[in-house]
C-alpha cells in the first residue's frame, strides 16, 4: 500500500509553529515511507479563509521546504464533487432531508439543556413521511448509526472509542447549498486515496463523525494520529504573547529554517536524546509511535540554541544564502566586501541569529564617519597615536594581503613598541569596525581589505588629533 499524508489547513491565518509541526510530522511520515504528500487547502469557511492567509501558508510551506506530490487542492474548487455524493447518498437513504425550522431547533434544544441533557438533533425528519416537497428550503443531514459505538486505533493515543449515540445526524449540506466542513474533509481524503490522517488533537471529535460517512459510503477509513497541543513555557496555550507567531516571522527575526525544522521535530517527537538531526536523519528515523502524548512546551531558548548551532555547522555557502536576505533588508550593498559565506565563518560564533549577523557586519561593507562614543572615548585617546600610526605604517607595506600577514604586523607592533596585543588591537579596532567589538583583529582587519583599513586609521588618527588638540 502507498502511504499518503496530507495537510490540510484551513486558511484563516499564519502558518503557525503548531501548523507547521503537524506539515512536519505528516510529510516526515510519507516521506519515511516512501509515500506522498499533500497540500490541501480547507477554505469551505468562506467568511474566515482569505487569500492572504493562503499566501502565508505555501509561503511558509516553500521557506520550510517542506515541498507536496500532490495540490494544493482548494475545497471550494470541489462543491460539484461533493454535491454529487450528496445527492447519491440521499437516493441510497444514507442521508436525508430535514426540514426542521430554526424555530422548531431551538425549541428543542432549550428543552434538552433544561432536562440537562446535551443538545443534539432528535431525528425528527429521519423517518417521517413529512409532506414537504424538495424544492423548500432544508438541510441534508448524515444518517448516523443508532447503535454499537466507533473505534478507531488512534497512532499515538492508542484505542478511542466514541458511542454513537453521543453523535447526532450531522448536518452535510446547508440550506444554502454548501457543503458542510466534515464532510468535505471525509470526501477529500477519498478521494486523494490518504492512508494516515495527521492532525491535530482539536480533531479527535471529528474522527467518529468522519469515519461513520466513510464507512457509509463504503470509503476505506485511514488510519489517524492526532498530536497533543503545543503550550507555552508556562504551561498555558501557546499565544503571540509566547512568540507564537506565523513561522515567516521566524525567517524575519533571523533563523534558519533548518533549525526551526529541527526544533519542531523534537517538540513531541524523540529519538532516544538525539537533538540535532538533519532532514535526512528525520525522514529515516521518524515515526508516529515515537511521538508523544502529552502536551510539549515552546521554548524560544532552546530554539536560539539551535539556531546558533545550524548557523555554526551548516556549510557557510548555505547559511550565506539565508543571510543575503537580512543583508538585503538591512538594505546592505555588498559587492565591493567579503563573501557573505567569509562573513557567516567570521560572525557565526557571535549570533544567534542572521539577524543580528545582518546589523553587526555594516562595517564590512560601509564606512561610517562616527565611532561609537564609548568605544571612542575609551580607546581612540592620545596614548593610541603611537600604535596606531605604527600599525597603519606596517599594515601599508603588506604585499599579500593575509590574515597571517596582518596578524605579524599587529604582532610586530606590539613587539617593537614592548606593550601587550591589546594597546594595538583595541585602538585598531574601533578604528577600523567604528565600535569595541569584533571577530579576531587579524581575520576582520582582513576581510575589511587594506585600502580601506588604512583610510579609517587615518579617520581615527584624524579623530585622536582632534582630541588632542582640544585638550
Ligand atoms: N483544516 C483543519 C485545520 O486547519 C485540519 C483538518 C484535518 O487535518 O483533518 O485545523
Amino acid at each position: 500500500m502507498k502511504i499518503k499524508t496530507r495537510f490540510a489547513p484551513s486558511p484563516t491565518g499564519y502558518l503557525h509553529v503548531g501548523g507547521a509541526r503537524t506539515a512536519l510530522y505528516s510529510w516526515l511520515f510519507s516521506r519515511h515511507a516512501g509515500g506522498e504528500f499533500v497540500l490541501r487547502i480547507e477554505d469551505t469557511d468562506l467568511e474566515r479563509s482569505t487569500q492572504d492567509a493562503i499566501d502565508a501558508i505555501m509561503d511558509g510551506m516553500s521557506w520550510l521546504n517542506l515541498g507536496w506530490d500532490e495540490g494544493p487542492y482548494f475545497q471550494t474548487k470541489r462543491f460539484d464533487r461533493y454535491n454529487a455524493v450528496i445527492d447519491e447518498m440521499l437516493e441510497k437513504g444514507t442521508a436525508y432531508r430535514c426540514y426542521c425550522s430554526k424555530e422548531r431547533l431551538e425549541a428543542l434544544r432549550e428543552q434538552q439543556m433544561e432536562n440537562g441533557e446535551k443538545p443534539r438533533y432528535d431525528g425528527h425528519c429521519r423517518d417521517s413521511q413529512c409532506s414537504h416537497t424538495e424544492g423548500e428550503p432544508h438541510v441534508v443531514r448524515f444518517r448516523n448509526p443508532l447503535e454499537g459505538s466507533v473505534i478507531f486505533d488512534d497512532n499515538i493515543r492508542g484505542p478511542i472509542e466514541f458511542s454513537n449515540q453521543e453523535l447526532d445526524d450531522l448536518i452535510i449540506r446547508r440550506t444554502d447549498g454548501a457543503p458542510t466542513y466534515n464532510f468535505c474533509v471525509v470526501i477529500d481524503d477519498w478521494d486523494m486515496e490518504i492512508t494516515h490522517v495527521i492532525r491535530g488533537e482539536d480533531h479527535i471529535n471529528n474522527t467518529p463523525r468522519q469515519i461513520n460517512i466513510l464507512k457509509a459510503l463504503g470509503a476505506p477509513v485511514p488510519e489517524y494520529a492526532h498530536v497533543s497541543m503545543i503550550l507555552g513555557d508556562d504551561g498555558k496555550k501557546l499565544s503571540k504573547r509566547h512568540g507564537a507567531v506565523g513561522v515567516m516571522q521566524y525567517r524575519d527575526d533571523g533563523y534558519l529554517p533548518q533549525a526551526l525544522l529541527n526544533y519542531l521535530v523534537r517538540l513531541g517527537w524523540s529519538h532516544g536524546d538525539q537533538e540535532i538531526f538533519t532532514i535526512d536523519e528525520m525522514k529515516e528515523l521518524f515515526t508516529l509511535d515515537a511521538i508523544s502524548k502529552s502536551a510539549s512546551a515552546f521554548n524560544t531558548e532552546k530554539l536560539q540554541w539551535l539556531n546558533h548551532h545550524y548557523i555554526n555547522h551548516m556549510p557557510a555557502e548555505e547559511v550565506a544564502v539565508y543571510l543575503a536576505w537580512h543583508i538585503e533588508q538591512q538594505g546592505i550593498e555588498t559587492r565591493n566586501g567579503p563573501e557573505l559565506k567569509d562573513i557567516v565563518k567570521l560572525l557565526g560564533e557571535r549570533c544567534k541569529t542572521l539577524k543580528e549577523m545582518a546589523q553587526s557586519c555594516h562595517y564590512f561593507y560601509q564606512d561610517f564617519s562616527e565611532f561609537d562614543a564609548d568605544a571612542a572615548k575609551k580607546h581612540l585617546r592620545p596614548v593610541a597615536r603611537e600604535p596606531l600610526e605604527a600599525v597603519r605604517a606596517k599594515l601599508a607595506a603588506i604585499t599579500a594581503w593575509t590574515p597571517e600577514n596582518v596578524h605579524n604586523a599587529i604582532q610586530g607592533t606590539a613587539d617593537e613598541l614592548g606593550v601587550g596585543m591589546g594597546k594595538v588591537g583595541m585602538p585598531l579596532r574601533v578604528a577600523v569596525t567604528g565600535a569595541g567589538q569584533s571577530p579576531g583583529m587579524d581575520v576582520t582587519v582582513h576581510a575589511i581589505g587594506q585600502t580601506r583599513s588604512l583610510q579609517r586609521i587615518d579617520q581615527a588618527l584624524a579623530y585622536i588629533a582632534e582630541r588632542e588638540a582640544q585638550a
